[in-house]
């Protein structure tokens, strides 16, 4: 078996995706996302995602390029028996060998017609060949087997300057490792076979770890400013920020020697992170603002309802996302048109017609009547502007107001979203979460 070469303390690699489906726009490139993750586990930099159409020419041309810049090479798609599947041939080009049958592969696709009925199609034949020296790796949910081959680094044979972690290979080579593009068998292979292999071979100076921590109430700058020089480049842990619908997450990649110290280093950070920022951080993780609500309903066990307008239901929908939140979750109501406001939710008719239906007192009003309508001890309620046109009042799309009431009494808070008709709902339904989940952090004992 060929060992991987590096020629840094850090090993770089190339992702290659192949798919017209891809390039053209059809469909997403998951696999890269995927793959990247799954490197940095093992302590492995993605530095390049390339993705590149079912056309010979061009991926004989990128493989080469890769060749050159990274250790290793991870290619996923064109594996496939059909004529535009054409990653096999790419290889051999790139290698300057020729294609050659691998007995075992040709029993495995023979054995899956097989079982299913089938005659094999000859063209099946096709994905068991190799390129001569490639070794395959076995796909136990598909036909197609995978390639794991190397190829010199450059294509003229002047070696380049050795690396202590070269592995002790005569001349630097580079490692290419083709996978399906059906997303169940890249990751079954990857995990079962590819992984633990390269783990094996690696002996990674280095381990990276990662930790994503959630903010909502303030901007990205905002952030970033109140954050210092945490975010500057080559800093470790390296520190990113990205916006996602008024989600601002901080993803934090510590590289260190063991797992202890790279969690050291984040756990620093984090504690950082909190001080500065407060009550903006959320959660980590897969956390999202309803799962902070829930935890906190769960802390306070106080119950909740919801009463709203421009959200049409998405915090209800959110909330109702979490397991268990129905010992929390009352109910609520979407009361969209102003006249349903005073028949279902008995708002006063002299409050729609002195503010309209998108003010502040008909927001605080929505909560206080459905807190009572559920016998809550809580509700939120939401009423504004979700465009593209203004209201018949004449208020600005974007604007929201989000009333909160309890027991002892009721508030309201205003914003105003920039964005389109979805995205200002959506905004809507994380401020009125968010708003929930400030309130009931202030009700927790002093302790926390
Ligand atoms: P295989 O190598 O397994 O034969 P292929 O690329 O030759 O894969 P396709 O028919 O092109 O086979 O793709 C199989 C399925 O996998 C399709 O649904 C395709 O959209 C999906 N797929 C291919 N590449 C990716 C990718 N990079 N990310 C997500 N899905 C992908
Ligand atoms: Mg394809």
């Amino acid at each position: 078996m060929d060992t991987v070469a590096h020629r840094g303390s850090i090993m770089r690699a190339e992702i290659i995706a192949v798919g017209t489906e891809l390039t053209s726009g059809q469909k997403l490139d998951t696999n890269s996302a995927w793959l990247s993750r799954r490197l940095l586990e093992l302590g492995v930099m993605p530095c390049w995602h390339t993705t590149l159409p079912d056309d010979l020419e061009i991926i004989v041309t990128a493989l080469d390029l890769s060749r050159q810049r990274a250790d290793l090479v991870v290619i996923t798609g064109g594996l496939g028996p059909t004529l535009d599947d054409l990653t096999r041939e790419a290889l051999a080009r790139l290698a300057g060998v020729e294609l050659v049958l691998h007995e075992p592969s040709l029993r495995h696709i023979e054995d899956i017609f097989a079982r299913r009925g089938r005659p094999m199609p000859e063209r099946n034949r096709l994905q068991a060949m190799l390129p001569r020296g490639a070794e395959a790796l076995p796909n136990p949910l598909g036909t197609a087997p995978g390639i794991w081959m190397t190829v010199p680094r450059t294509p003229c044979a002047c070696p380049r300057e050795e690396h202590p972690l070269n592995l002790g290979l005569a001349k630097p080579r580079t490692t290419l490792i083709a996978l399906p593009g059906v997303p169940s068998e890249l990751r079954t292979m990857w995990q079962t076979i590819v992984a633990p292999r390269l783990q094996q071979q690696l002996h990674s100076p280095l381990v990276f770890r990662e930790r994503v921590l959630h903010c909502f109430g303030l901007g990205e700058s905002a952030i970033e400013a109140k954050l210092g020089d945490l975010t500057k480049r080559g800093r470790n842990p390296e520190v990113g920020i990205t916006a996602s619908d008024a989600t601002i997450s901080l993803r934090l990649v510590a590289q260190a020697p063991t797992d202890a110290e790279a969690q050291a280093l984040l756990d620093a950070d984090e504690a950082f992170i909190r001080q500065q920022l407060g009550e903006v951080v959320f959660g980590s993780g897969d956390d999202e603002l309803q799962h902070a609500v829930a935890r906190l309903l769960e802390r306070t066990q106080l119950t909740l309802a919801t009463a709203e307008s421009v959200t049409g239901g998405l915090v209800a929908s959110r909330l109702t996302q979490v397991p268990g939140i129905s010992r929390f979750f009352r109910g609520g109501i979407v009361a969209y048109q102003t006249t349903s406001k005073a028949s279902v939710l008995g708002i006063p008719a002299h409050l729609l017609e002195q503010y309209g239906a998108v003010s502040a007192p008909v927001a605080e009003a929505m909560a206080q009547r459905v807190r009572q309508l559920f016998q809550a001890d809580l509700a939120i309620s939401t009423t504004g502007v979700a465009g593209p046109d203004p209201d018949e009042r004449g208020q600005p799309v974007g604007l929201v107001y989000v009333g909160l009431a309890w027991t002892n009494g009721v508030r309201c808070c205003e914003v105003r979203w920039f964005g389109e008709r979805l995205e200002i709902q959506s905004r809507a339904a994380k401020t009125a979460l968010n708003e929930l989940r400030l309130h009931l952090l202030r009700m927790l004992p002093a302790t926390r």
